[in-house]
């Protein structure tokens, strides 16, 4: 099957590298499908990578990350960067471009060649989130475009994952939504490396964003740390978001100049690599001889002749 995919893969990673919108998107359906051409997909984009600049969104939903995406996109193009979006949704089984948001999107920038939207959703997917998202990153980082921005649909733990794989955290927040509390629980003072206080033309804005320098104030930082600002926006207008863009460029080249931005994406690989692995090693499990040689095993466990760590280890040995 490989010799007579290779041609396919590099046509298509050729095509996809200058620019070619259907050929970005099939290479990401791949990911998607979890294709067995992604080695060789992966193998012919590895030496592509690196250059992207990974800005991450996240916040609570209704919070105005759609609108700040297309906002974002909108200031980014002005400054004549190409653009690619991943809207990540961990909690839909729905995939391919197919969500309402995005064709709202979409239509502002439909005619735009030099950006791309794409949803991802991950339900029941494979490794999930941690699986897909990277190596869909590498496809628009291979594909040349400048600036990727992962926006977060969902909720929950989706918004620790996505800051891992950020080298640029937003973190959305907006008055009425009840967000200083929600801020403190969902851990979101440590990923956070702009802040942004959207919907800044409604009453409260301002002590949001005083609430939350408070809070900001208190997080223990090291000396010559990285201060996160906080930004109000009017995200529907465009209002503020030429400073969260200048913010993005700052944080940038204070990770470039601290070697913090090797750090993070060595941390980056080192997860997709875990990630990949693990779903190596359930993928072999699943294969046929190893289902029976597991539920031997867990027979074995069950009636106590073998404790779960002895198991494990046959388990790996095999
Ligand atoms: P998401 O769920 O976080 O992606 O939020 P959306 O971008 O879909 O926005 C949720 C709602 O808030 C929509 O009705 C937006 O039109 C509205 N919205 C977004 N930004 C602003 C803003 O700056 N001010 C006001 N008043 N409404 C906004």
């Amino acid at each position: 099957m490989s010799r007579r995919a290779e041609p396919q893969v590099a046509d298509l990673v050729a095509r996809a590298r200058g620019g070619e919108p259907r050929a970005v998107a099939r290479l990401i359906s791949l990911v998607e499908d979890a294709s067995p051409w992604l080695r060789d997909v992966m193998a012919a984009l590895a030496p592509h990578t690196g250059h992207a600049q990974v800005v991450g969104i996240t916040g609570s939903p209704g919070v105005g990350k759609s609108t700040t995406t297309n906002a974002l996109v909108r200031e980014l193009r002005a400054a004549g960067k190409r653009v690619g979006v991943l809207a990540v949704d961990p909690s839909s089984p729905f995939s391919g471009g197919a969500l309402l948001g995005d064709r709202v999107r979409m239509a502002d920038h439909a005619l735009d060649p030099d950006v791309f939207i794409r949803s991802m959703a991950s339900r029941g997917h494979l490794g999930g989130l941690a699986w897909t998202t990277p190596q869909a990153l590498r496809v628009l980082d291979a594909a040349g475009f400048d600036v990727v921005v992962i926006e977060t649909v969902g909720v929950g733990q989706s918004e620790v994952e996505i800051a891992a794989l950020a080298d640029t955290t937003l973190v959305l927040l907006a008055p009425g939504m009840g967000d200083g509390i929600q801020a403190a629980k969902a851990g979101i003072l440590e990923i956070g490396d702009v802040y942004v206080v959207n919907k800044a033309d409604r009453d409260g804005a301002s002590a949001v964003s005083r609430d939350l320098r408070g809070m900001l104030a208190l997080a223990d930082r090291r000396e010559g740390a990285w201060q996160p600002p906080i930004v109000k926006t009017v995200a529907q207008d465009g209002t503020g978001l030429d400073e969260v863009a200048e913010a993005i460029g700052r944080h940038h080249a204070w990770l470039a100049e601290t070697g913090e931005l090797r750090r993070r994406r060595a941390r980056r690989a080192r997860e997709e690599i875990e990630a990949i692995a693990l779903e190596e090693l359930r993928r072999r499990w699943g294969s046929v001889g190893s289902v029976e040689r597991l539920d031997a095993l867990a027979d074995a466990v069950a009636d106590g002749r073998r404790d779960p760590y002895a198991a494990a280890d046959e388990l790996l040995d095999g």
